[in-house]
């Protein structure tokens, strides 16, 4: 076993989120232009150059493995890297194995999700109105993702719903999105948007409400009481008393999280990013491809967590975007 992954600030890294690809069947507002230029297939790294990544990690001391994109099920045969992962399941050297997914293909994969190993899934899903969600995603079908959850809860995974806060968008749905996830037994977790990309004239600071204000708005209605639960990200937990349920706050801007980060991200390219708000990365395709030996690429992940940065510099409050990453959430993988 090589020694573990600490990055400078004293953090240990034992949690990988791997974007498979930068394709997408959906082109969400605040993720993709209408109009995105995808990368040449030869660019992205094959299923056994993402199998050799990942299993170089793992012996590197990660625990957490996050498959995401683009939407990491519209990749070609990408459940055969998901049941290659399993191996690592079984020998106890990953204890999760996970994906984020707009849940459009899930109906299709729910079931050899679970076979592989798969437990727990988050699926993006920002409101519950057809009109809104064709509207927000662009190319999404709200039945087909609904679709897609009931087939993944009924094989047994464990859902998280993750819904981008947007003022004028889906504050009027917080109490029913609430109330649906709690009905069907899912977590819920709210996200600030983030200004990733450069979408041309979508109004970024118009969009943004800020989940201090969600909260105040929850607090009208419901007591909320803080929870300890940490996972090593940006997420925050509150209880709703009045009803047992679970809330997560995804804060990146209007709370600073990084002191916590235990994370590194990999591109559908195998550049790695150690930090989702900062531009720094460093190539690990060249290193992985120039030997069939994993010393060169064991190198090169160490060398760039050495240089892992303290954290982002994103903010709003001075009404202008600072911090901005000219970069699409689909190509670090959310
Ligand atoms: N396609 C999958 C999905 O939608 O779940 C996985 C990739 S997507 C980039 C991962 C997450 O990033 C989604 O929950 C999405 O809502 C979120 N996301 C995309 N662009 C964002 C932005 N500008 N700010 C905040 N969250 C964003
Ligand atoms: Fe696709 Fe996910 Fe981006 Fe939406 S957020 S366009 S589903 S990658």
């Amino acid at each position: 076993m090589n020694a573990p992954l600490i990055d400078p600030f004293a953090r240990a890294i034992n949690y990988l989120r791997l974007s498979v690809t930068d394709r997408c069947d959906f082109r969400c507002v605040y993720c993709m232009s209408e109009t995105m230029t995808f990368l040449p297939k030869k660019d992205l790294l094959t299923l056994e150059e993402l199998d050799r990544m990942c299993s170089t990690f793992i012996g590197m001391g990660v625990k957490k493995l996050r498959i995401t994109g683009g939407e990491p099920l519209v990749r070609r045969d990408i459940l055969k890297f998901f049941k290659g992962m399993t191996r690592h399941l079984d020998s106890g050297d990953l204890e999760e194995l996970t994906l984020t997914t707009n849940g459009s293909q899930l109906e299709k994969h729910a079931a050899d999700l679970y076979a592989a190993g798969v437990r727990r899934i988050n699926v993006s899903l920002d409101t519950l109105d057809e009109d809104k969600f064709a509207k927000i995603t662009r190319w999404g079908r709200l039945p087909q993702v609904l679709r897609g959850i009931d087939a993944a809860q009924a094989v047994g995974l464990k859902v998280k719903i993750n819904a981008v806060a947007l003022k004028g968008f889906n504050e009027d749905e917080l109490f029913t999105m609430a109330a649906w996830c709690a009905a069907r037994d899912v977590d819920l977790t709210f996200i600030e948007v983030m200004p990733m990309g450069d979408l041309g004239n979508e109004d970024r600071i118009g969009q943004f409400w800020s989940l201090k204000d969600l909260r105040k708005t929850l607090e009208n209605q419901f007591t909320l009481t803080d929870l300890p639960d940490r996972t090593g990200g940006p997420a925050r937990y509150v209880r709703i008393e009045e009803t047992g349920q679970r809330i997560g706050f995804i804060t990146p801007l209007s709370h600073n999280f990084c002191e916590s980060c235990n994370r590194v991200r990999i591109t559908c390219t195998g550049e790695i990013y150690t930090c989702l708000g900062q531009e720094g990365h460093a190539d690990l395709r060249g290193p992985l491809r120039s030997s069939e030996s994993n010393s060169p690429l064991e190198e090169a992940i160490r060398a760039a967590i050495s240089n892992k940065p303290k954290g982002h510099d994103f903010d709003y409050s001075r009404q202008k975007v600072d911090g901005q990453v000219n970069r699409h959430m689909s190509h670090t993988g959310g």
